[in-house]
C-alpha cells in the first residue's frame, strides 16, 4: 500500500504514483523580513545544517550581483520574460517587490523541489511571505527575522555595499512599512546576535518538521 494523504476535507487518497520516501506535497518554511535584516545569512546557514530542506530560487527582473549564480540565487529574467510567466500564471506569488523590480516563486520551483522528497525554504519579501502562508495555512511556517532597529538596519545595509543611496533609502522605507506586518506571522526572531537568532530558528524548523 502507498502513502496515504489525508487532503482537507478528509478525503483519502494514496499516492501510486510516487516513488517511496518522495513527498507529493512536503511543508513551506518562509523567511521574510527587511531587506538587510540577516534573513539570507540565517537561511543559507539552515540549508547547510538541515538535510531535508531546499532552497526554492525565485525568479527577478533586477540585475545580477557580481557574487550572484544563474539558477542558484535566482533565475534572472527580462521584464518581458518575466510578464509572460505572470500571463501564462506560472506564479504562485509574485510582487513588485521595487518599482520596476519584480519577484516571483514558480509553481515549478515548488513541485521540483517536492518531487524530490524536499521541504522547501523561501527567502521572500512581507507580502510574499504573507501571501504563501495564506494559501498553505498548517503547512507552511512563516518567520519575521527582524532587525534590532532602523538604524542598526541601515548600518548594515551601508556595510554591505550593494546599494547606491537611492535604493538604500527605498529599502529602509520600505523595512519601516514591512515591520507592522511582523504580528501576522508564526514567529518573530530579533536579530539582535547572529548566533542566537541562527539558533532560534533552527529549533523552530526542526519543530516545525517533526510536526504533523
Ligand atoms: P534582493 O534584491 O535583496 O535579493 O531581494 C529583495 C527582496 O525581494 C528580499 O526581501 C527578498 O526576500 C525578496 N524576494 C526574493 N524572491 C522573492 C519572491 O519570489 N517573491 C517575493 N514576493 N519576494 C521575493
Amino acid at each position: 500500500m502507498g502513502l496515504v494523504y489525508h487532503k482537507p476535507g478528509n478525503d483519502t487518497f494514496q499516492l501510486k504514483e510516487l516513488l517511496p520516501g518522495k513527498l507529493k506535497e512536503g511543508k513551506l518554511i518562509i523567511f521574510s523580513a527587511p531587506s538587510g535584516a540577516g534573513k539570507t545569512t540565517i537561511v543559507k546557514y539552515l540549508l547547510s545544517v538541515i538535510p531535508e530542506i531546499s532552497f526554492s530560487v525565485s525568479c527577478t527582473t533586477r540585475p545580477k550581483r557580481e557574487n550572484e549564480i544563474e539558477g542558484k540565487d535566482y533565475y534572472f529574467l527580462t521584464e518581458e520574460e518575466f510578464k509572460t510567466k505572470i500571463k501564462n500564471r506560472e506564479f504562485i506569488e509574485y510582487e513588485e517587490v521595487y518599482e520596476g523590480r519584480f519577484y516571483g516563486t514558480l509553481h515549478s520551483e515548488i513541485e521540483r523541489l517536492w518531487s524530490q522528497g524536499r521541504h522547501v525554504v523561501f527567502d521572500i519579501d512581507v507580502k510574499g511571505g504573507l501571501n504563501l502562508k495564506n494559501q498553505f495555512r498548517d503547512r507552511a511556517l512563516a518567520v519575521f527575522i527582524a532587525p534590532p532597529s532602523l538604524k542598526d538596519l541601515e548600518e548594515r545595509l551601508k556595510n554591505r555595499n550593494t546599494e547606491s543611496e537611492e535604493t538604500l533609502k527605498i529599502r529602509i522605507q520600505k523595512a519601516d512599512k514591512e515591520f507592522s506586518y511582523a504580528k501576522d506571522f508564526d514567529a518573530v526572531v530579533i536579530n539582535d546576535n547572529l548566533e542566537k537568532a541562527k539558533t532560534r530558528a533552527e529549533n523552530l524548523v526542526r519543530s516545525f518538521l517533526r510536526s504533523e
